[in-house]
C-alpha cells in the first residue's frame, strides 16, 4: 500500500470521537516505545510515566486494550504493569490475553536457534563498536546504533550485514535506529491485531483504534478498516498509512484521556 508524509496528517485530537465510536466500546492497541513510553538512548530505560500508567488503567476499565510491542513478551508487560489488557511480544509472534491465556506462533520456536546463531555472530562483531546494543527477545533481536558515534557507523552496518548472513530465514528490517530480526512468517502486527481482536470476543461493530510510531507499526495501519481509527505518532522517516497523526507521546495521553472521557460520557 501507498503511504502519504505523516505532516500532511490531521491530529487525532481533532476527531469527533463520540460520532465515529458510535454504542460500542472501541478496540485499543498500542505500540510502547514512541508511543507510550519516549524513545531514550538505552531501551532499557524507557519507562511508563505513572500518568500514562493511570490513564491507561482507566481505559482497561471502559474498552479492551492491548499493547503490541517489538520488545520481549515478560519485558513489556512489566514495563506496562497493568493487568487485565493484552500483551504482545517480539513484533507479535507471541501474546498473553487479558484473561492470561498464552499464545505462540506454532512455527517461532523452530526460528530460535537462528536467533542465538546472530545473537552470537552480532556480539563477537559488535562488541568492539562502542555504543552498539544487541537486544535479545524471545523471537526477535534489535541491533540498536542510536549511541554509536557516526564515525563508527560504515564498520556497525557492515558487522550487521555480515552477521545476519549466518542466520538466514529471518526477516531484516530497519526500525528507528534500530535493526530488526524476526521470523520470516507471514505474521506481524497487523496479523496479531486480527488475532487478539477474535480473543477479545469484540462485536462486529467495535472499531479497532491502532496508536504506533515506527515501521513495523506500518502493518498494523495496513489492516485497518474504514472506520478504524489509526494514529501514527511523531514524523517518521518512512511513509505512513495511518490516517491520522499526534506529535509526541504527550498528545498520545491527551488522546487517550480524550477517549476516555466520551466513554465515560456515554454511561
Ligand atoms: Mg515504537
Amino acid at each position: 500500500m501507498q503511504g502519504g508524509d505523516a505532516r500532511a496528517l490531521p491530529s487525532a485530537l481533532g476527531l469527533p470521537l463520540p460520532q465515529l465510536l458510535g454504542k460500542e466500546a472501541p478496540l485499543v492497541f498500542l505500540d510502547y516505545d514512541g508511543t507510550l513510553s519516549p524513545i531514550v538512548p538505552r531501551p532499557e530505560d524507557a519507562e511508563l510515566s505513572a500518568p500514562m500508567q493511570a490513564v491507561l488503567l482507566q481505559l482497561s476499565r471502559r474498552c479492551p486494550v492491548a499493547v503490541i510491542s517489538g520488545r520481549d513478551l515478560a519485558d513489556v508487560k512489566a514495563r506496562v504493569g497493568i493487568s487485565g489488557i493484552g500483551y504482545a511480544g517480539s513484533h507479535g509472534f507471541d501474546f498473553v490475553t487479558a484473561d492470561g491465556k498464552e499464545w505462540r506462533h506454532p512455527e517461532a520456536d523452530r526460528y530460535v536457534p537462528q536467533l542465538d546463531r546472530l545473537e552470537q555472530a552480532l556480539a563477537d562483531r559488535l562488541g568492539v563498536i562502542p555504543g552498539a546494543q544487541i537486544e535479545r527477545k524471545r523471537y526477535s533481536l534489535s541491533a540498536h546504533f542510536r549511541r554509536v558515534a557516526t564515525a563508527d557507523l560504515p564498520e556497525f552496518q557492515s558487522a550487521v550485514e555480515e552477521a545476519s548472513k549466518a542466520a538466514p530465514g529471518l526477516h531484516h528490517g530497519l526500525g528507528k535506529m534500530v535493526h530488526d530480526f524476526r521470523p520470516d512468517l507471514d505474521w506481524n502486527k497487523g496479523r496479531v491485531l486480527h488475532a487478539l481482536r477474535e480473543r477479545m470476543r469484540a462485536r462486529p461493530a467495535a472499531i479497532n483504534v491502532f496508536i504506533g510510531d515506527d515501521r513495523t507499526d506500518e502493518d498494523a495501519f495496513s489492516v485497518l478498516g474504514e472506520r478504524d481509527i489509526g494514529v501514527v505518532v511523531g514524523v517518521p522517516a518512512h511513509p505512513t498509512t495511518a490516517r491520522y497523526g499526534l506529535r509526541d507521546t504527550i498528545e498520545v495521553k491527551r488522546f487517550l484521556e480524550i477517549l476516555l472521557e466520551a466513554l465515560a460520557r456515554r454511561r
